[in-house]
């Protein structure tokens, strides 16, 4: 199981650091956890978090490897500041930043030339879901956004229904099943069958501690990608230790 924060544009750096502590102070093993957490606190987030086991990522990076290009981050840096994974692909930079999957796929591939895994987000609006197109989305974003090629070991998927995300609904525990077991079928077929289970896909859109549990123990769902929750660190808490509740159940019954 991975519990992924995102942290977005927040919070501020001192309450950061007051989220960092809670977690440090918290052994959430065998659950995986990662920070995505907004480039300037990379820093100073990775000297808190120490010795911890606790994954640090940045929340976007730029196709090239640097350059001319105001504003932008590149994996690399990325990396000095002590990341190991990135985020890519997030509803929001595909809408507020007009990004398209293949523009996803060349960050990607430059997140994995500088040695970062690599989380990409897929996801329906509302409209193509009531249109009956959400799988045909999804498994579109996730072909034209993962790399041929890339290390099964180095990537994760998070699948992010956009009218989920910061609005409070869900999808219904089916409709979540469904999309899960559609994707992990698709990225059967990427690695011609030679997939090794090596791939987490992690639901993300409004979970919350109430239903994290009924979701995190779907097939398939192998962790959650968390917004709003993951700046309150009761919240956040909860989550995780329903998610290394989920990891003691299955390995009871396997
Ligand atoms: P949310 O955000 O948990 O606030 O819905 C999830 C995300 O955007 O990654």
């Amino acid at each position: 199981m991975i519990i992924a924060a995102n942290w977005k544009m927040n919070p501020s750096l001192d309450i950061a650091g007051g989220l960092v502590s809670a977690l440090n102070a918290n052994s959430f093993q065998p659950v995986k956890l990662i920070l995505f957490v907004p480039h300037p606190f990379l820093m100073p987030i990775s000297a808190h978090l120490g010795k911890s086991n606790i994954r640090l990522g940045g929340q976007d990076c730029h196709q090239e490897a640097g350059g001319a290009h105001t504003g932008d981050v590149a994996a690399e840096m990325l990396k000095d500041c002590g990341a190991s994974i990135v985020l890519l692909g997030h509803s929001e930079r595909r809408k507020n930043h007009g990004e398209k999957s293949e523009q996803i796929a060349s960050k990607a591939r430059q997140a994995l030339a500088q040695g970062l895994d690599i989380m990409i987000c897929v996801g329906e609006t509302l409209s193509e879901r009531q249109a009956g197109r959400a799988e045909q989305i999804v498994i579109d974003q996730l072909r034209t956004s993962v790399p041929n090629h890339t290390p099964q070991g180095q990537l994760m998927i998070a699948y992010e229904p956009v009218w989920a995300i910061g609005t409070g609904k869900v999808p219904s525990l089916l409709e979540i099943a469904k999309m899960h077991s559609a994707i992990a079928g698709e990225l059967n077929k990427l690695y011609s069958g030679k997939i090794v289970g090596s791939v987490p896909i992690l639901y993300g859109g409004s979970v919350n501690r109430k239903n994290a549990a009924s979701i995190l123990s779907l097939n398939n769902v192998d962790g959650g990608l968390i917004g709003g929750a993951s700046l309150d660190s009761e919240a956040f808490g909860s989550i995780c230790d329903v998610a290394r509740a989920q990891m003691s159940k299955s390995e009871l019954n396997p």
